[in-house]
């Protein structure tokens, strides 16, 4: 059980830019929604649709990605608000673009209502074939349901992700993406025996750790300090287990589970860790066979 009081927390502040960049994503995520029409619309393969409502879904949450690191929102509600509000004019843009095409781009619906009625009149018909059928009723506003969720649910997450990505210095008024380099170290420790020692502010525990030089291969634990590039004074850490396997194509699959994730450090304490970290990455350098050539040990 971690204690939410050692770690980051947002301020809940976003920098006065923010609406004009949110304006900028409105813009982006109608155009992207009407692109992803017009291709679903020319190109009427399900499974492609089905890829390109994935497809638009990412981009859209892309533009709230951006808006959310650009306009420095500390603030998940507002994150998840505008990540929401991007998916819907996305997805009202391709149902727009939708009817715009089928009507052989005669008919331009703006209004929600006029939107509503029509949608209601192609769902008792059908729009379109797969498989031998034609889906009508509430097959077809399952279908819509799902595409709805890819889209809107995928640009909420981005935009909160954007939000939670890494923490933000709110003296130098930037995000904290610095991570000091460190060795990637065996996967054999208890979770909440971490989260415990850590949260205890014994560091001396991070002694324990066995650097891996295959982990790459073999999963490992990943640590990582965090610190603001430009005052130097605002420090976190983060310990992770980086699970590795091969599916049946022989693709790596990895799979990252957060132990901690940006316990506050004060100065000491970063100095005690950075000084841990730097005798496991040197007892790691010397520790690599002979045979490796000494550019590679470098690298
Ligand atoms: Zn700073």
């Amino acid at each position: 059980m971690r204690n939410p009081r050692l770690y980051y927390r947002l301020s809940g502040k976003f920098s006065p830019l923010a609406p004009a960049l949110m304006l900028v994503a409105t813009g982006a995520a109608a155009v992207i929604g009407c692109l992803y029409s017009v291709i679903s619309y020319f190109i009427p393969f399900v499974y492609l649709n089905f890829l390109l409502a994935l497809g638009c879904g990412l981009a859209v949450g892309g533009a709230g990605y951006w808006t959310v690191r650009a306009g420095k929102v500390r603030n998940s509600l507002l994150a998840i608000v505008a990540g929401v509000v991007l998916g819907l004019i996305g997805l009202y843009a391709s149902w727009s673009a939708w009817v715009l095409a089928l009507s052989g781009w005669e008919v331009l619906i703006l209004s929600p209502t006029t939107m509503i009625e029509v949608l209601k009149i192609m769902a008792a018909d059908g729009v379109w074939s797969a498989f031998g059928g034609t889906p009508t009723g509430w097959v077809l506003y399952v279908i819509w349901t799902v595409e709805a969720l890819m889209i809107v649910g995928g640009s909420t997450l981005l935009s909160l992700g954007g939000c939670l990505a890494s923490p933000f210095c709110e003296k130098c008024d930037q995000w904290i993406t610095q991570i000091l380099p460190a060795p990637q170290f065996e996967n054999n420790i208890h979770k909440e025996d971490c989260i415990a020692q850590l949260e205890a502010g014994n560091f001396d525990y991070l002694n324990s750790f066995k650097s891996t030089p295959s982990g790459e291969l073999e999963g490992h634990v990943k640590v990582e300090l965090l610190q603001c590039p430009t005052c130097q004074s605002n420090h976190f850490l983060n310990v992770k287990i980086v699970d590795i396997s091969f599916d049946q194509k022989n693709q790596k699959q990895t799979k990252n589970t957060e132990v901690v994730q940006h316990l506050v450090l004060d100065t000491a304490s970063f100095e005690k860790v950075r000084q841990i970290l730097d005798a496991h990455a040197r007892a790691a350098s010397t520790a690599l066979p002979s045979a490796i050539p000494p550019e590679a040990r470098a690298a």
